[in-house]
């Protein structure tokens, strides 16, 4: 059995290996038990039921509310050859007798229903089927306790108990503790296994910008975009009126852009989404409806024009970009006053204090100096031992220093105002400004005026900000946002408390990142031939009308345009090429592809062609290094890699058995994954990286 699925994941759909968690509730659905499967989105759900639907002779019922969702799913099933169709209120009574007639004969291995469907033929047709497994997507839909709720769900039970011998498998992306159980009680499944993947996204890198005026956040958004050519992204607003705002600016810089709201009818809306989906529209601005029910696998950015709400939703508004697992953007920019705004929303409405703690949470995310990511994942229940790396925090880490005393000057400054002025004046007396309500108020005559001189206003702000932070200070949104003193605040002015601050980040430490960014985009392999495969993927998707991510995404084009296959095996070979998509499809873009190295001027002899030579000249590793004056580490990853392209090299005789034994036990501790740096650590700094790198690819191929 295990081989059949391996070999269903390579052919079907041309992946090598399956991500954590995949294989066990595989096998367990096949053996006939229920699941409940908690991943992040993107984490790959699908092939969970989708390869038992295939080991399965009958029919696979998947139950899902996203109706959009469902015809791009059956699209992508049937591109790569699996039988599959959906029956929903979006098609004709016709169409629907067709669905039933070929359900009825057997011709379909999975069939996608919305619940209301299900349940109205449940005691129908449907039950003439031979059903051999349900899995009911968007689980999180029949608990009431979350957000998402759906009457419809809470009928599904009744279907579970009619076929008591058929496994089960409940799906999402959500689910605290209290509403996993709920799910399990609400859809019977009581001898479920509950398989919880990680939450992390390692592709999205996360950054914060805060407290940017209108102007400049308009500005950065277009030079964002503007060193992003061609790439798909979605921006979030607040408000309608912002989505246009924001996609007129973009559109008079000349993006292909186009704006989503709730205002707009059916219609319009639909339009929008097609066109963003099938990349005539590279980057949508809308309001947090839009997304629910997009699959799109390409969208390389998440931009949020105002502060989200929460973090769970935050985190489920990034999680659309990157879906293929390539890196991915996504920037926060928030000020207070959408703070402000939102607490005086929550103000008496419904469950007010949970939606001002979830708020106030979601501020405390995005003002922290500490890695985003293990206080978004800790949020989520999951503890990261070390810092991300690709976060803002981790790539400039706040340096801190001793700050009692410019601390204990913004406080005197608050006291002497007697606690009635908001940020922008203390800030303003601290530097001895002159303006009309100083004078007004006769400020210039308190003893703290003038003596934050030296400090810039912005720096000054990140420092209020920070005492906010920490507790000395509140902001008093109640009271046109004065500021009071907090007792441990008072303690500090009387010196009984010392305080350290971080320096804010100065724009030169901006501008190096900017070069970074940069910098990563212009060495991408091949980019030229990386546009030509995806003109090719737009021409087809366009003849055979379905989106583009469909045909490949961008990470097997990527591959594509790194590997330059050009026979059939070499084809296959990319992941995420499966045997259909290779008949289909495989001609059009080798065409293309030889055309490119027939016209790429022939390089001098490659870096790899090189090692290779020496190698079939009879030398040996260590040899070639010397001579190359290239580390031993480089010489074996160019073997190794070599090796996977099917060139004559005995890695087998380049590293110890015992090794190779050792290093697959660290690999399959750490969950299969490709890095090395942790092997090496795992494995006490005694393997050599170029050793570790050789008996993985080893473990790999002989699998
Ligand atoms: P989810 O339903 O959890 O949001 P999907 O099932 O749509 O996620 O999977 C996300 C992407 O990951 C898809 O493009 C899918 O083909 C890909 N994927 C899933 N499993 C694997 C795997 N084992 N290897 C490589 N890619 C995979
Ligand atoms: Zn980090």
């Amino acid at each position: 059995m295990k081989n059949q699925t391996h070999t269903l994941l390579k052919n079907v759909y041309g992946y090598d290996n399956f991500r954590p968690l995949q294989e066990e509730i595989i096998n367990r659905t096949i053996d006939g038990k229920d699941s409940f499967v908690l991943m992040p989105t993107g984490g790959g759900k699908s092939i969970c039921f989708q390869i038992p639907a295939l080991v399965f002779d009958g029919i696979t019922i998947v139950v899902s509310p996203l109706i959009s969702l469902m015809k791009d799913q059956v699209q992508a099933l049937k591109s790569n050859g699996i039988k599959a169709d959906f029956f929903n209120s979006s098609i004709s009574p016709q169409e629907e007798n067709d669905v039933i007639g070929r359900a009825m004969n057997g011709e379909l291995q999975l069939l996608y229903l919305s619940p209301e469907k299900l349940i109205s033929v449940s005691n129908t047709w449907l039950r003439e089927l031979n059903i051999k497994l349900v899995a009911i997507d968007e689980a999180h839909c029949v608990s009431m306790w979350g957000h998402d709720f759906r009457p419809e769900y809470t009928q599904l039970k009744v279907f579970r108990n009619s076929l008591p011998k058929v496994p089960f498998m409940a799906l999402t992306a959500t689910a605290d503790k209290s509403a996993r159980k709920d799910i399990e009680d609400q859809l019977g499944l009581t001898n479920s296994k509950l398989f919880i993947s990680s939450f992390d996204r390692k592709n999205l890198s996360i950054e914060v910008r805060g407290q940017v005026p209108k102007q400049k956040k308009l500005q950065e958004i277009g030079n964002f975009i503007e060193r992003r050519k061609e790439q798909s992204g979605i921006i979030y607003c607040l408000s309608r009126k912002n989505t246009e705002e924001v996609a007129s600016h973009l559109k008079q810089r000349g993006h292909s852009v186009a704006f989503y709201h709730a205002g707009m009818n059916n219609e319009e809306r639909e339009k929008t989404q097609t066109d963003f989906i099938n990349d005539d529209t590279k980057i949508i601005v809308a309001t947090i409806a839009f997304g629910m029910g997009i699959d799109k696998s390409n969208v390389r950015f998440v931009i949020h024009y105002n502060l989200p709400k929460n973090l769970e939703g935050y985190y489920q508004e990034i999680g659309r970009a990157g879906r293929d697992g390539l890196p991915s953007e996504t920037i926060l920019y928030y000020n207070m006053r959408d703070f402000v705004l939102y607490s005086q929303f929550a103000d008496g409405g419904a469950n007010s204090d949970m939606q001002k703690e979830k708020l106030n949470r979601m501020l405390q995310f995005a003002e922290a100096k500490s890695c985003r990511r293990k206080i978004l994942l800790s949020y989520f229940g999951e503890h990261l031992t070390e810092n991300c790396g690709n976060c803002d925090v981790c790539e400039n880490p706040p340096k801190d220093f001793e700050g009692t005393v410019i601390t204990q000057k913004a406080l005197s400054g608050i006291a002497r105002m007697k606690e009635k002025d908001g940020i922008t004046m203390l800030i303003n007396v601290l530097r001895g400004s002159n303006n009309a309500d100083i004078h007004s108020k006769q400020y210039y005559n308190l003893k703290t005026y003038g003596i934050g001189k030296d400090v810039s206003f912005f720096d000054w702000r990140d420092y209020v900000i920070q005492m906010a932070n920490q507790g000395l200070i509140e902001i008093m949104y109640s009271e046109n946002s004065a500021l009071k003193i907090s007792p441990i605040g008072w303690a500090v002015l009387k010196g009984e408390k010392t305080i350290r601050l971080t320096t804010p980040l100065t724009s030169d430490d901006k501008k190096k990142k900017a070069k970074t960014i940069k910098a990563t985009i212009g060495s991408e392999a091949n980019k030229d031939l990386f546009t030509e495969l995806k003109k090719i993927r737009y021409s087809i998707a366009k003849e055979e009308n379905m989106p583009a991510y469909i045909i490949f995404n961008d990470k097997t084009l990527k591959l594509m345009a790194s590997e330059l296959p050009t026979t059939e095996n070499e084809f296959l070979a990319i992941s995420g090429v499966g045997m259909n998509k290779m008949e289909k499809y495989g001609d059009e873009f080798m065409s293309v592809i030889r055309k490119f190295k027939s016209v790429a001027k022939p390089r001098k002899v490659s870096t790899m062609q090189h090692t290779f030579n020496l190698y079939q000249e009879g030398f040996n590793a260590s040899e070639i290094a010397e001579k190359r004056n290239l580390s031993i580490t480089t010489v074996f990853s160019h073997l190794s890699q070599l090796y996977m392209e099917g060139k004559e090299v005995e890695l087998e005789k380049l590293v110890d058995t015992k090794v190779i034994d050792k290093v697959r036990i660290a690999f399959n501790e750490l969950d299969r994954k490709v890095a090395l740096k942790p092997i090496y650590e795992k494995l006490n700094e005694e393997v050599s990286y170029g050793e570790i790198r050789l008996s993985i690819t080893l473990i790999l191929k002989n699998e």
